[in-house]
């Protein structure tokens, strides 16, 4: 039998406000333990939480990015469950009515297909505190410095079908958190974390089998992993005769293993109510519109922009539309100079490869996008040739002189004049008899590969600076030329 893999994704995003989702304790790192915490975030009695209106604003934007619908009013309800890490006893939600409703993002599936990715909805709430267990002889810590800091939770469909597409999909959403500034967005630090719903059905079937859950994955290797481990462990269960169990699985990055930690409750478990201390949250007209205003180009968006804009192929627009500071860097370049896909070449090629060993960012580039433009409009003004020009670059990676400069400087323009090329050729050809009367007598298909010997010799004259194209002319003429005489 073959088996396909469904999978959805539920995504927590830790908001980077600057104080925590119900109380004024700083949202952010704290050196020591139990620092960052209020009596709101305790729910200590006679205190009262009150909503971060930053919070809800993040939520919001992320919803508009996406397409979403904006909820008018959300409600906060309590999730009740006991945990050591969550001394209030419940974690304030959103579940019925949450803030951001439905919305489609489209992903690239492995046959390069566009594939819509339904997502269910986007909720508020807080995130739980930590238990420590490796700092305390024989007693585990509870750390509630955590406890309280905004998060937004997404959830889709299970629309996905395998490794790849969730990865796809979690990669796009990563870029989205990132372009709109609403989160740090640092998996490694779990300021985005991923649980996968994964579960297997026959082929053809349309009914879904019973899901595992497998929580906190931070980074989208482990995801993958993660992923494809589950995936064979349910079918091996399966065409053993056994039955999955809905559980939540641990997955060890270390060891590539996983385990089950706890059967998965069901929501009715939770005995959600409504948090009769906090207010449903209203969302008028006024502050949609103005937070749309605020919202940046998005990932996606700009690369099409640059395909369309400048006739950039999907590979080179993707390569530098990843980036918001270097589709910067980018379109200053081309504002300098007319050929984006020459631009587009440098700056995804020898440039990329300089920070790279330099292990800097584009912002830190020791060439500026006027000094890289005015290389370029060397080039293409056939001033130097292409493969000078790398030497050029290397030059202005360590000297910040002006590029005509550094070409007089340096004697590295291209020869483009006829004549003292000519006087080159005449040498190379009374130097290389045998070649040239070899040349001579073969046919036109022979001739075309024996010409690249005359083109290297008038390039190793000239170092590399005759003008290529001219070159070739040049060299036609006179070999054609001197096998009539
Ligand atoms: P719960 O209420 O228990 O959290 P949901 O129905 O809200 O469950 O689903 C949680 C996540 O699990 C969603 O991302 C959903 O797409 C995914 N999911 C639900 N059923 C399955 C299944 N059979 N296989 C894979 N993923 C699933
Ligand atoms: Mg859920």
């Amino acid at each position: 039998m073959s088996w396909e893999t469904v999978i959805g994704l539920e995504v927590h995003v830790q908001l980077a406000t600057h104080s925590k989702i119900f109380s004024p304790s700083p949202n952010g790192n704290a050196e020591t333990p139990n620092t960052h915490i209020h009596a709101i975030d305790l729910a200590l009695p006679g205190t009262l939480p009150m909503l971060n209106k930053a919070a809800v604003e993040q939520a919001i934007r992320f919803g508009l990015a996406i397409n979403a619908r904006i909820n008018p009013v959300s409600v906060f309800e309590r999730k009740n469950y006991f945990y050591p890490d969550l001394p209030k006893g419940y974690q304030t939600s959103q579940t019925s009515q949450p803030i951001v409703g439905p919305a489609t993002l489209e992903i690239t599936d492995a046959n390069n297909q566009t594939k819509p990715v339904r997502i269910h909805h986007a909720h508020l709430e807080e995130d739980a505190g930590k238990s420590v267990h490796d700092q305390l002889a024989n007693a585990t810590g509870i750390d509630l410095n955590r406890a309280g800091i905004p998060l937004l939770e997404i959830v889709t469909e299970p629309d996905m079908r395998n490794a790849q597409e969730a990865v796809a999909f979690a990669k796009k959403l990563h870029a989205i958190v990132n372009d709109l500034g609403i989160s740090e967005a640092d998996m490694s630090q779990g300021n985005m974390r991923f649980d996968v719903n994964i579960s297997v059905r026959p082929h053809g079937s349309d009914t879904l089998g019973t899901r595992t859950e497998t929580k906190n994955l931070n980074s989208f290797k482990f995801m993958e992993e993660a992923i494809e481990l589950e995936v064979a462990r349910q079918i091996d269960v399966l065409e053993n005769g056994g039955d999955i169990h809905q559980e939540t699985r641990l997955y060890n990055s270390q060891t590539k293993t996983a385990k089950a930690m706890r059967s998965k409750e069901n929501a009715n478990d939770y005995r959600y109510f409504p948090c009769p201390d906090l207010l449903p949250v209203h969302v008028d007209q006024t502050l949609i519109d103005q937070l749309r205003q605020s919202l940046p180009e998005l990932t996606g968006d700009r690369i099409t922009r640059l395909q369309h804009q400048y006739q950039l192929s999907p590979y080179d627009a993707s390569l530098i539309g990843e980036n918001a500071a270097l589709c910067s860097y980018f379109e200053a370049v081309v504002s300098h100079m007319s050929d984006a896909k020459l631009a587009a070449n440098w700056i995804n090629g020898e440039l990329a490869a300089a920070l790279n060993t330099r292990e800097i960012s584009i912002q830190q580039s020791p060439i500026n996008p006027e000094r890289l433009a005015a290389l370029l409009t060397r080039i293409q003004d056939s001033t130097i040739s292409g493969k000078i020009a790398k030497t050029l670059f290397e030059h202005m990676l360590e000297n910040d002189s002006d590029v005509d400069i550094l070409i007089k400087q340096q004697n590295l323009q291209q020869i483009n004049d006829d004549d003292s090329l000519l006087a080159l050729i005449n040498t190379i050809i009374e130097q290389n008899p045998q070649q040239v009367t070899n040349y001579q007598q073969a046919d036109d298909n022979k001739r075309k590969k024996m010409l690249g010997f005359f083109v290297g010799q008038l390039m190793k004259a000239t170092q590399g600076q005759a003008n290529p194209s001219t070159a070739n002319k040049l060299l036609l003429k006179r070999l054609n030329a001197s096998s009539s005489t």
